[in-house]
């Protein structure tokens, strides 16, 4: 039997506001635990939340940057549950009138672009952190309860775990284009849950899903996606029923795990939260937060294929980071060739930052160093493989490619009477090779080139040496 996956992704983005949501304590990461936190957070009794009008601000701002039609009048929502990350035994949320619905994220498919539905989009409060230590007992940090919290709601569309994971790439890069979160997996401030089922290929009806809770990498996205997937076939292929049931992921053993069974659909016995007035949002509002949009990643990268010819494929891995196309577009204002740039920032810089496990924010590298080195280049100064030296001087120090060229002594040499000398040592020091050439033997032109090379320990101009070592063996 061939069998067809459905995934739905429900992502939660912490929104990049000063205070929390209906109070206002700080809403930044990091703090002592519990020093962020006030009557209102901590859910002490008789106390009144006050919506934070910056919180709705960028959700808006999110929700139209994703397509999404605003409502006008939204309405806040208690979801009652209890758990001991949970002061009030209640969250603030939005339910059956969310701030927005019917957007839609654009991804690349080997079967062309695709879009996926956004269900909806919403504002909430974030929870505490519990951290459960190895003797049993828990701790709770509540700075981050009332943190704004924005949940974004998939359809039910997304055909593979790589499409999972595309698709979380793509909303992250304009939740971060539109600055409304920080999009930090690590930190929490960007997380998701995957649902996924199985159904026999061309069936109408959905198969039960499984929940994977609190995913925290992309990686971590497509693998416990992967995993699931197989788990289910070979239940499938067992005549054996999936159950309807949220799991966890194991990143250390690469499995999920049952928690509680979802058989049964918890009883959150929403209802309107008695306090807080409905929202209304007005049109003139929408279309001033609508006006100040900045270019997005999709508009971005088709200017990157359209304009600078680029291939697909670079101008999606430059724009899927705002800073990396910000970097891009830089290093374009300042030097001509498209191809020269994006090879460079998809190559070396790629490399360095995923060995050094670095972000970019992190790096002292600038654009106009980077100008820098390859007039350097242009100029015959710097060869290839020297260049590629002088960058990772620059990509760790924050010095400009002069310096480090200067420093290292590093620049390449294209001076003729300096290079002549090397060249006819060689020539002397290898008879029997230079026989080989003037006997026809093309090849052995190579091995003298490389020679010169050892000898300037690669600062040797390749060209000219190439062209000094023809001069020299020409007959007669
Ligand atoms: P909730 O988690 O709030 O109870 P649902 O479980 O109905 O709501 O849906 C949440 C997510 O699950 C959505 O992203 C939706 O696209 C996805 N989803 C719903 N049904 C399925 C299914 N059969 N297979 C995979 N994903 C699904
Ligand atoms: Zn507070
Ligand atoms: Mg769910």
């Amino acid at each position: 039997m061939n069998y067809e996956v459905v995934i739905g992704l429900e992502v939660h983005a912490e929104l990049a506001t000063r205070s929390k949501m209906f109070c206002g304590c700080p809403a930044v990461f990091g703090g002592q635990p519990n020093t962020q936190v006030c009557p209102v957070c901590l859910g002490l009794p008789g106390v009144l939340p006050v919506p934070n009008r910056r919180a709705v601000e960028f959700a808006i701002r999110a929700a139209l940057a994703l397509n999404c039609a605003v409502a006008s009048v939204t309405r806040f929502d208690r979801k009652n549950y209890f758990y001991p990350d949970l002061p009030k035994a209640y969250q603030i949320s939005q339910y059956q009138h969310p701030l927005a619905k019917g957007g839609y994220v654009g991804i690349a498919t080997p079967a062309g672009p695709k879009r996926v539905t956004i269900q909806r989009l919403h504002l909430e409060e974030d929870t505490g952190k519990l951290l459960h230590l190895p003797g049993g007992d828990s701790l709770v940090d509540l700075n981050r309860a009332g943190v704004p919290l924005m949940e974004i709601v998939s359809e039910p569309e997304l055909s593979s775990p790589q499409e999972a994971r595309d698709y979380l790439m793509q909303l992250k890069a304009v939740l971060e284009y539109t600055g409304v979160s920080d999009v930090r997996m690590e930190e929490g401030s960007l997380r998701c849950d995957v649902n996924v089922s199985l159904r026999p290929a061309g069936s109408a009806e959905l198969g039960n899903l499984v929940e994977v809770k609190n995913l925290n990498s992309f990686r971590a996205v497509q693998r416990a996606l992967e995993h699931e997937v197989e788990r289910q076939r070979a239940l499938l292929e067992a005549n054996r029923r999936v159950v309807r049931e949220t799991r966890h992921w194991d990143e250390a053993s690469g499995t999920t795990f049952a928690t509680r069974s979802k058989e049964e659909a918890h009883d959150y016995r929403y209802f309107p939260e008695p306090d807080l007035l409905p929202l209304e949002i007005s049109p003139e509002w929408v279309e001033q937060i609508r006006s100040q949009l900045p270019e997005l990643p999709g508009k971005r990268r088709r200017r990157l294929v359209d304009e600078d010819g680029l291939p697909e494929h670079d101008a999606a891995v430059l724009t899927a980071s705002k800073r990396m196309a910000d970097l891009y577009d830089a290093c374009r204002a300042g030097y001509p060739d498209p191809k020269t740039v994006s090879n460079w920032l998809m190559g070396e810089l790629a490399r360095l930052l995923n060995a050094t496990g670095r972000d970019l924010s992190q790096v002292p590298l600038t654009a106009e160093h980077l100008i820098g080195m390859w007039r350097l280049m242009d100029q015959g100064v710097l060869s290839g493989k020297l260049a590629k030296a002088v960058f990772e001087e620059m990509f760790r120090t924050g010095k400009d490619a002069a310096t480090v060229v200067r420093e290292q002594g590093a620049s390449q040499i294209s001076d003729e009477a300096q290079l002549a000398a090397v060249v006819e040592r060689v020539v002397a020091a290898n008879p029997k090779v230079v026989a080989d050439f003037r006997g026809g033997k093309e090849q052995a032109l190579g091995f003298l080139v490389g020679q010169v090379m050892r000898e300037t320990r690669g600062r040797a101009n390749p060209e000219l040496a190439n062209r000094l070592l023809r001069d020299q063996l020409r007959p007669g």
